[in-house]
């Protein structure tokens, strides 16, 4: 049996990585993952501008004129404004360009003013503060990054905030791998979908959706494949017709059951490279081939194990194909409460990371059996136990994974 860092390290191995590319424009990238590096069309600030709603000055004009200059001119958001007049200052707004000959932005809520000069020619003599220094308030031209200057690299995932930065430098389109084309099926005679009524002995489904839903959001083509009843013909049946999909992600009736029939049924269409693992939940979980191109993932049928091993081995799979490579945030955490287990395997337990006073602790959830969903409620992520861990007593340190953070 295969601890999980050799099942990942074989899934990464064997799935092959999209080859085919497409460009698309940002605002449709969300979620997807780059096949070019990107660099970016401009610099940014693209020029010098203001950091602060003031005013612009020349500093060795300040110290010569008493710390006082007259008013000339104004530089405001998209014009590019005319020179600052020697000897003088000009009011300008955040994010306006900064005027020829300007090289300090003092704030307006450090100046005075007073009306000067005579009648019909009335101007403004702008007080500064003595202590004001050179430089100041300016946001200086490609300070944040330079045109031309590498953003991103190949198989990185585009999520909203990394939009916003493609936009910033100017870019309108990126090219992104292909989505992987992916069918999903449950397999179980007692599972009935919600909204129809439930007979004696039948449960509702849920696995088949979740995995739906978290595949589409790493961007993958889903086909809802529906369930599978516990008998050969009716696997093999939707088994023998998968040459279209890049991977096939099963769920249930993978473990030694008599009635545990998908790995049976993948030996006939494809090639097992593990399935088995030594983690709990979610032992019993089968990878390998299918057909000549395709992936096939088994997951077990009890929805939290279905839960946890779709993020250790799906997603890093579906990164695999991406280009991308993958590693889970573990975060050192205090715990409350004890939990005692036998060595054996890696255990993930239902965990919540939470606030106490100044400090972050975590609790294993209560209510850990695999056909227990109800924790999911609380749950915010899991404290990962490795193979060797007899448990932990309150106050030790253990490593807590956000539920969000497997890749
Ligand atoms: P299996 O892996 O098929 O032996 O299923 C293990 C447990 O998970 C059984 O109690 C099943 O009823 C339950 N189960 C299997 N598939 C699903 C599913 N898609 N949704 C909810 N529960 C399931
Ligand atoms: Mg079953």
């Amino acid at each position: 049996m295969l601890n999980l860092d050799q099942a990942q390290a074989e899934i990464i191995k064997q799935v092959r990585p999209a080859t085919e590319i497409e460009t698309i424009p940002i605002g449709q990238a969300l979620g997807r993952f780059l096949a070019q590096p990107v660099k970016s069309r401009v610099s940014n600030p693209a020029f010098d501008n203001s950091a602060m709603d003031g005013y612009a000055l020349t500093h060795a004009d300040l110290v010569n004129n008493d710390f006082s200059l007259p008013l000339a001119g104004e530089s405001r958001c998209g014009i590019v404004p005319p020179k600052l007049t020697a000897g003088h200052c000009m009011r300008i707004f955040t994010g306006a360009p900064v005027p020829g000959g300007a090289d300090t932005v003092v704030i307006q809520e450090n100046i005075t003013s007073q009306k000067i000069g005579p009648g019909n020619k009335l101007s403004e003599l702008i007080n500064f503060p003595e202590n004001t220094q050179p430089g100041t308030n300016i946001r200086k031209q490609g300070e944040d990054f330079k045109q031309n200057d590498l953003l991103y690299e190949t198989g990185q995932r585009l999520q909203a905030h990394d939009l916003a930065l493609l936009s910033t430098a100017g870019i309108d389109k990126v090219a992104v791998f292909m989505r992987p084309k992916i069918l999903v099926i449950a397999t179980g005679d007692e599972l009935v979908t919600p909204g129809e009524k439930l007979k004696p002995g039948q449960i509702y489904e849920s696995n088949r959706l979740t995995t739906i839903l978290m595949l589409k959001e790493m961007g993958a083509e889903v086909t809802d494949g529906g369930t599978a009843a516990d008998d050969v013909e009716s696997v093999r049946a939707i088994l023998a017709n998968t040459s279209d999909y890049d991977f096939v992600i099963t769920s249930g009736g993978v473990s030694v059951g008599d009635h545990d029939l998908v790995k049976q049924v993948f030996e006939e269409f494809g090639q097992i490279n593990f399935w088995r693992v030594r983690i709990k939940p979610g032992k019993p979980v089968a990878f390998g081939k299918l057909g000549d191109h395709g992936h096939f993932i088994a997951l077990p049928g009890n929805p939290v194990s279905s839960l946890v091993t779709f993020k250790l081995f799906v997603l890093p799979a579906l990164v695999a194909w991406f280009h991308g490579s993958a590693a889970m945030t573990e975060i050192p955490v205090t715990v409350t409460g004890n939990f005692k287990r036998k060595p054996g395997r890696m255990e993930f337990l239902r965990a919540r990371i939470f606030q106490d006073g100044e400090n972050i602790r975590c609790q294993a959830l209560p209510g850990q059996g695999s056909h227990m969903i109800g924790t999911l409620r609380d749950c915010n992520g899991f404290i990962k136990l490795d193979v060797e861990s007899q448990g932990f007593s309150a106050g030790e340190q253990v490593i807590f994974v956000p539920i969000d953070k497997f890749v």
